[in-house]
């Protein structure tokens, strides 16, 4: 039985339902748009609903803290690869963007002093400001403020287990300035139709790609690449592609738990050191060290032979578990800062873990695509040369979320996504709406034939092979070639390895039924997770060095005093894809140098404490703690007993 096809006009498709696809149809639709929301997960479960729910909140922490000192603070952390003009947006726009998900029923702590939102009591790696704020249910906070802007707005239709396949583009024509969108294809599993939609603009928030390394991520399963292969095959052009983000403290076992979330370099707290399986310290000063500066601390250890049983390394924090009086107040900062990564340590690791008298092995998890479709400050696809133009881009076409780049270059900072949806989300929902109310042309229904026949086609595609077994093929070859560390040999082997794979994916066997059709739907996400890992490996051959999230074992380091650049990957072909880099303004040396001071200075602050005699850090640390851990003028309070007890009651849940 052929695939029926049910056709439908919009303004804006928004592709995804999490944080930066709710955000972006809400956005929309107020501008007056016809939105529909299509979503392969039920609306609102994504990263955003499972995420810590931590966001970042400017100068709700530290009194210093403002719009310049927060975007300098992204661009720098991101080894200077972002763009200023879109980390000076993220900056200014970010409280906005925070209130207005607090509309929608986001509830943070209250500081009742300052009368705003309550930041956490330590930085998070890499943030040189108190900034990040957290939230009672943490994701699902999020998840339902989500729900509640789409749920609420009479201008947004939307549909959930519906994947989107593609977008349907025009060539640039005569006379023209660029391509131009269509509409998209989507195939809506529940009712088994292929929906083919007609729209001016789409934007595209389907999340990430870390699925290509399951089980080592803690990220959702349907992150499957499918914003950057949708992109790629557009034509769009990718940025970053091999800046990933490896989450430092994952769980290496038992395997139920791997890849699960067990801290952020804030977690060591003040005294935590790194040491490979010789007990010899691989980082120190761990909570003031970026995310990517720790997991290349520990994968390096690993290539080296010194690597924990199950790949990873032992976050030491029993130091500061140790001191007499700082230590309980220590214990309690543990539980309380990162609660749900804390519960699944101690549910993985076991109780004298949760008690801090043994080190925890942890090992990077792929969390984050830093990556993504290239973007101008409103969300919308650029191209050519420096910060690129939209008449080289796509008109039409938006991404917004973990599926756009240029934000955060080399190293995302802990908490800034929840926030970058809410401002990136707003803003492409607002620019496409206005793009497609305005836009003066009609949308081409012939134009979708091609897609039309090629995807009723695979329907029926007869073959020996199941995609299931293609995907896990990669997914067992990814972590060693395109994680957290590179060699060329390596990028060698997965190019030959995708080529491959690309084949036999022809020789997939699909049946013809149409509702719920699961081998479809494993082709499609194993060819979109083939895609971008192409997109990385490219990128990775591109940057030959390491900084930030890429670290190739064969090349130098590059240092962020040298000349910036984006790696840039676009199609050429329909086969064939080209790597470029894009060259980026440097920050002022003379800014560098400050912000670098700056950080030295903090460093050596905490390798002085190291070095104190155990008796004044604790004097030291329990004032500290009292400081930064009371909350409207009240000092933390311990359990009877000391903070043992709460671990046992803990524990009994
Ligand atoms: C365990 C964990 C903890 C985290 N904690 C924090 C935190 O505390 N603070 C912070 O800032 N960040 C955190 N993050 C990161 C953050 O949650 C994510 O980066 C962010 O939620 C991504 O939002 P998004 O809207 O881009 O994508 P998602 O929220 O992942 O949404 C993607 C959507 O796209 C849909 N989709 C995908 N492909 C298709 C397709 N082909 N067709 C239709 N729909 C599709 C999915 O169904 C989903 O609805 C955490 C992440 C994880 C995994």
């Amino acid at each position: 039985m052929s695939i029926n096809i049910k056709w439908l006009e919009y303004d804006v498709i928004v592709v995804g339902s999490g944080g930066a696809g709710s955000q972006a149809a809400y956005a929309a639709a107020e501008q007056g748009a016809k939105v529909i929301l299509v979503s392969k997960d039920p609306l609102g479960s994504s990263d955003t609903k499972i995420s810590e729910g931590l966001a970042t909140v400017r100068e709700s922490g530290s009194e210093d803290d403002s719009e310049e000192v927060l975007s300098e603070n992204v661009k720098l952390a991101g080894g200077d690869l972002p763009l200023k003009n879109i980390t000076d947006t993220f900056s200014k726009y970010s409280k906005e963007a925070y209130d207005n998900y607090r509309m929608h029923g986001l509830r943070p702590a209250i500081n009742k002093e300052k009368g705003g939102p309550q930041s956490l009591p330590l930085p998070m790696g890499g943030h040189n400001r108190n900034r990040s704020v957290g939230h009672e249910n943490h994701g699902v906070a999020f998840g339902h403020a989500n729900w509640d802007s789409v749920i609420k707005e009479k201008n947004i239709d939307y549909i959930e287990d519906a994947w989107f396949l593609d977008v349907i583009v025009e060539d640039k024509q005569k006379n023209e300035e660029a391509k131009k969108i269509h509409g998209g294809i989507v195939y809506d599993a529940s009712n088994g139709v292929l929906l083919a939609i007609k729209a001016p603009a789409v934007i595209i928030a389907a999340g990430g790609l870390s699925t290509i390394f399951f089980p080592k991520t803690d990220t959702m399963r349907g992150n499957t690449g499918d914003s950057y292969a949708i992109a790629m095959r557009a034509g769009a052009d990718l940025v970053d592609m091999e800046q990933l983000q490896f989450l430092p403290f994952c769980l290496a076992s038992p395997p139920s738990y791997e890849g699960l979330l067990a801290g952020e370099p804030s977690t060591a707290s003040y005294l935590g050191v790194l040491r490979d399986k010789n007990g010899k310290v691989i980082l120190d000063g761990v909570h003031l060290r970026t995310r990517a500066a720790c997991s290349e601390a520990i994968m390096r250890a690993v290539a080296d032979g010194r690597g924990s049983p199950n790949g990873g390394a032992y976050l030491d924090m029993t130091a500061n578990k140790k001191l007499p009086k700082s230590g309980p107040y220590f214990m309690r900062y543990l539980e309380t800062s990162l609660p749900t990564a804390y519960i699944n340590a101690r549910q993985a690791l076991g109780k004298e873990a949760a008690k801090v008298e043994k080190v925890w092995e942890v090992r990077p998890g792929a969390h984050y695509m830093m990556g993504g479709v290239r973007v101008n400050n409103e969300g919308a696809s650029v191209g050519g040369t420096g910060e690129g133009s939209v008449k080289n881009g796509i008109n039409g076409f938006y991404a917004a979320g973990q599926a756009m780049g240029g934000l955060f270059g080399a190293n995302r900072l802990g908490s800034t996504s929840l926030t970058e949806l809410a401002v990136f989300g707003t803003r492409s929902g607002k620019s496409a709406a206005k793009y497609a109310l305005n836009i003066k042309f009609k949308v081409n229904k012939e134009l979708f034939i091609p897609y039309i026949t090629e995807y009723k086609a695979i329907f029926e595609q007869k073959g020996g092979v199941s995609a299931t077994s293609l995907k896990n093929i990669l997914q067992k070859e990814s972590w060693s070639k395109i994680g957290p560390v590179r060699l060329l040999e390596g990028l060698n082997k997965i190019d030959a390895l995708i080529a491959d794979l690309e084949i036999k994916l022809k020789n997939v066997s699909i049946p013809n039924y149409t509702i719920w059709n699961q081998p479809f739907l494993d082709y499609m996400e194993c060819k979109n997770m083939l895609y971008s890992a192409k997109a990385i490996s490219l990128a990775a051959r591109k940057r030959d060095g390491s900084i930030g999230g890429h670290v190739r074992l064969d090349g130098k380091n590059i240092s962020i005093f040298s000349q910036p650049y984006s790696t840039v990957v676009r199609k050429e072909s329909n086969t064939t894809f080209l790597v470029d880099k894009l060259h980026r303004k440097r920050t002022p040396i003379k800014e560098l140098v400050r912000y670098k001071i700056l950080e030295f200075k903090r460093l050596m602050e905490a390798k002085i404490l190291l070095m104190l005699p155990k008796s004044i850090q604790d004097q030291k640390l329990e004032k500290r703690y009292k400081a930064i851990m009371s909350v409207n003028g009240k000092a933390p309070e311990l359990m009877p007993g000391g903070d043992e007890a709460a671990i046992g009651d803990s524990n009994r849940a």
